[in-house]
This record gives structure tokens, sequence and C-alpha cells, in this order.
């Protein structure tokens, strides 16, 4: 790693609009009478249900167990009765609909029996990460990949750097922001964690520029546990404000100097990044013993008036969090889920807050607006914002003629979806939907050449097994044939052999 920051190409000087919601501390989301929790709140696998209807829970109960290698547990927000478990409005871009548990709260939030660790240092790596798993925690950034699955290096990989994420690049969010300014220690006692786990001695927590008292603030609770042997070669770096640093593979270009392989993850060049949130997440995970069954929210944006940022369970509808704000919103009226840049528009009422929804915004545009486009000038303006070098103009004549082959031998899957190239565009043209069509088609068109593949093998193998059948009944056929044959030609020859033995 070089102490000189390095740099993306393209990207953008964006008004990060995030004083709004940085005024008040953070706040608690009501409890709310009904908590729907989806099993899929994270990348890989649904989590399996080990409740069933009727059942009693209390706050922080396993609910949900990881199905799989690529999965984590899922827990009661709060205590109730699980009163459904079946298919609900669930947050995603297409409207889609999931398997969700509800439970009706009791109103009396009743933890379970917690197991804090004091000392993380008796447990084993392993027994570190299986823990994390059980307490459901998965990356907070947006991505909600399984956090213990990051902490594992496998034997192929030493770590050398620990990046924890304070960018927050994306305009609006501050929900990392606030829990660096107000949980700094907390975020710190993860570090400890993920430092021990990796047995990685460099960190670095990386926060722009435009966050002083986040940086401030991280810097004094570093100092006071300077003496603390796991927080040794832990450092803060303040990098320049640009979207979109918060990127993984931007942000270890702009800290180590060093890029991700195209295809490859972060580990292979040494490196391990986690988001702030999901950090103390994992803080208070081990050394409290509470799983995740909570996040902070940002509300934001120019219809709401109480803006801030709300730490708010799981489950809550996302409509009742924005009437606690006194947000100006008609019932179905659009809102967005994420950042104006990478966040899609949802309009449904009863969707439920989950482990990726960092943040909410009404009454402001999407980076890609749904209006209608003109045509393609090709100005060039789209390439030179992109900060993976792509070309977004052919990338989008290739994707709006289903060119897929195409748009593979251009890099599509390259793409971060990051929204520069049709925030830039003149033409207004929704360049990123596009791309995310692109993907979702090439990947259907894979799904269906596997199940194809799957169907031809299984025939082929149908026809071998048939072709092997009719050649073992003809061989047992022959068999059978020549015993007879064989039987008949010893009962003549024994005939035979009588009549001679009458004769003589
Ligand atoms: S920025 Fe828009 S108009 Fe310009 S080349 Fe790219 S797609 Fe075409
Ligand atoms: S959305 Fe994709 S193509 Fe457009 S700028 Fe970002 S990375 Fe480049």
């Amino acid at each position: 790693m070089t102490d000189e920051l390095s740099s993306f190409p393209g990207g953008l000087i964006l008004d990060g609009q995030k004083k709004r919601s940085t005024q008040t501390e953070i706040r608690k989301t009501p409890l709310s009478k009904k908590l729907t929790l989806p099993l899929q709140q994270h990348i890989g696998t649904p989590s399996a249900p080990i409740v069933k209807v009727g059942d009693k829970v209390l706050k922080g109960q396993k609910i949900a167990r990881a199905d799989g290698h690529l999965s984590v547990y899922l827990h009661a927000p709060s205590s109730g009765t699980v009163i459904a478990i079946d298919d609900q409005a669930i947050p995603h871009p297409s409207g889609l609909s999931g398997l969700c548990i509800t439970i009706e709260t009791d109103g009396k939030d009743t933890w379970i029996e917690r197991q804090p660790i004091e000392d993380f240092t008796t447990l084993t790596e392993h027994e570190v990460r299986q823990l994390l798993r059980e307490a459901g925690i998965v990356g907070l950034g947006g991505a909600g990949f399984p956090s213990f699955i990051k902490l594992n290096p496998g034997v192929h990989h030493a770590v050398e750097t620990l990046i924890i994420n304070g960018v927050e690049c994306e305009p609006y969010i501050t929900c990392d922001d606030m829990i660096m300014r107000e949980r700094a220690n907390g975020i710190l006692d993860g570090i400890q964690i993920m430092k021990y786990a990796l047995r990685v001695k460099r960190c670095v927590i990386v926060i722009e520029d435009n966050k002083p008292e986040a940086i401030s603030i991280m810097k004094q609770a570093l100092e006071e546990r300077k003496e603390c042997h796991h927080l040794k070669e832990t450092q803060v770096v303040v990098i320049p404000t640009r979207y979109p640093t918060g990127s993984e593979k931007q942000l270890i270009q702009v800290v180590t100097g060093k890029q991700v392989p195209g295809n490859g993850i972060p580990i292979e060049i040494g490196i391990v990044c986690h988001n702030v949130g999901t950090t103390y997440a994992i803080g208070r995970a081990i050394k409290y013993g509470e799983p995740l069954i909570s996040r902070i929210v940002t509300v934001t944006g120019t219809d709401v008036k109480h803006a801030g940022n709300f730490e708010t369970l799981f489950g809550t509808p996302m409509h009742e969090l924005l009437a606690f704000c006194d947000t100006h919103r008609e019932q179905g009226e659009p809102f967005i889920l994420g950042g104006p840049m990478m966040g899609y528009n949802l309009s449904g009422d009863h969707l439920p807050v989950t482990k990726t929804a960092n943040c909410i915004l009404v009454g402001v545009d999407n980076a890609a607006p749904d209006s209608t486009p003109l045509p393609c000038i090709r100005c060039g303006e789209c390439a030179t914002a992109c900060p993976v070098s792509l070309l977004p103009q052919q990338l989008y004549w290739f994707s709006r003629a289903k060119d897929l082959e195409k748009t593979r031998e251009y890099n599509l899957f390259d793409c971060i979806e990051c929204g520069c190239c049709s925030y830039v565009c003149p033409s207004k043209i929704p360049l990123v939907h596009y791309f995310r069509f692109a993907k979702t088609e090439t990947m259907n068109q894979e799904q269906e050449h596997q199940k194809a593949d799957i169907a031809r093998q299984r025939h082929e193998n149908r026809l071998t097994r048939h072709e092997l059948e009719k050649r073992e009944k003809e061989e047992r056929q022959r068999q059978r044939k020549a015993a007879l044959a064989a039987t008949k030609a010893a009962k003549e020859k024994e005939a035979l052999s009588q009549t001679d033995n009458q004769e003589n």
C-alpha cells in the first residue's frame, strides 16, 4: 500500500445535499404493530423458516436459519407472535413479492437471553465467523453480502489491508456519516474483531473530506484507544469527495493504487473491504451478543419535513417511517430506495425496511429520469464520466438492439451501475436502465442455456440408458436361448447314449 492517494478515471463531483439529514442525532423509529421480514435480505440463498404461525417469539430470537453456504440467519426484531409465513410485497425494482415471516408485536420488546463475549480472543477465527453468520450480519452499505464470508480469506490468500468504508459518496445519504459521529467506539470494537478474524495488521478507515465531524471524531476515538493491541496500525485516511469513490473497486484504487481484476474480488490483491455500519454491527454481535435486527436509515428529500437518520427495526413498514418524519406524500406516490444515483423507484405503501435499506428519498429525482429521452448525439460525455472506462454509448446501442453477445464483448458486466453516464447525458437517455436490462437478459439467457444443457444431458442419459437396457435384454435373451439349446443338446445326447446302451 502506498501513502499517496491514487485515482480512477471519470466520476463526478456532485452536490452532496447531506446537511438536511445531519441536523439532528440518530432517532429511534417507533415500534410497529406488525413487522414483515423477507427471507431474502442478503445476496445468496434465502433463509429457511424455523418458526410456524402461532409461535411466540422474543426480540433477537432466530426465526429462519441459513440455508446453504451463501446464507445467514434471520431474527425477530421484537417480541410478539408469528401471524403469517407467506408471499408479501418486498422492496424490489420489479415489484416482486417474496416469502416473508410476519410478526405481530406485543409492545413489550422483550429480549432473548443474549450471550456477550467479553474477550473475543477466546474464540477461534472460525468461531467468530460462525457467530457472525448466526447473528445475520450482512453488508449494510447496500449490497447485503454475508459478512462472515468476506472475513474468511481462505488458505490461499493473505490479507494485507482491511479497508473500512466510510466514504458514503452518494448525495443525500448520511447514515454512515452519523454512525461515525455517534458510535465511533462501536466501530472500533468491530475493527478489532475483524482484524483478529482476518489476521491482518493494517487497517484504514476511509472517509471523504466532506465529513469533517466524522473525521475528527473517528481520529479522536482512535487516539484514545491507541494503546489497544488490536487497533495498532489503524488509521483514518481522508480522501477527496468524488462520486463513486464509495464503490469497492474504485475505493481500493484510490487508497492503494491497486486495481481489482475485472472479474475478480479484492481478496485476490490482499484487500478486504467492509462498510462502517457493518463494522459497527459486527462489534455489537460479538461484544453484546446482539444479532442484526435493525439499521440506521436516512430519510430525506424536499418532501420530508423532519429529515434525519432513524434506527429502524427490520420489517417496519416504510410508510410508517415516512409518516414519522412528517413526509408530504400521497398514498402510492413513488419514492427512491437508496441514493439518487444508484437507488431505484418504489411506490408500494406496505414495503418493509430490510437490511440493505440505507436511504429513503422523497421529492428527489432519480439520476436516470423517466422522461422521454432525445436521440443520442454521440457527444461522448458518458464515456468521459465512466469510472470503469467503458463505452456507455456503444453499450446502449447493443443493449437496445438486444445484441447481448456484443454487450459482453464491451464488458457490460464490469459496469457498476453507478449512473454517472445517465447523469451527464445531454439527451437524458436512462443508460443505466438499459444496462440493468441487458444484464438481466443475459443472466436469464444463461439460465435458459443451463436448463437446456441439463435437459439435453438428461435426454442423452436416457437414450444411453435405454440402449444399455436393450443390449442387456438382448444379451439375456441370447444367454437364455444358448442355455435352452445347451439343455436340449444335452438331453438329445443323453437320449442317444441311452439308445446306444439298449442296442448293445
Ligand atoms: S452522453 Fe448521451 S448523447 Fe452523449 S454519447 Fe453518451 S449516450 Fe449519446
Ligand atoms: S453506469 Fe456503468 S457504464 Fe455508466 S458510468 Fe457507471 S460504470 Fe460506466
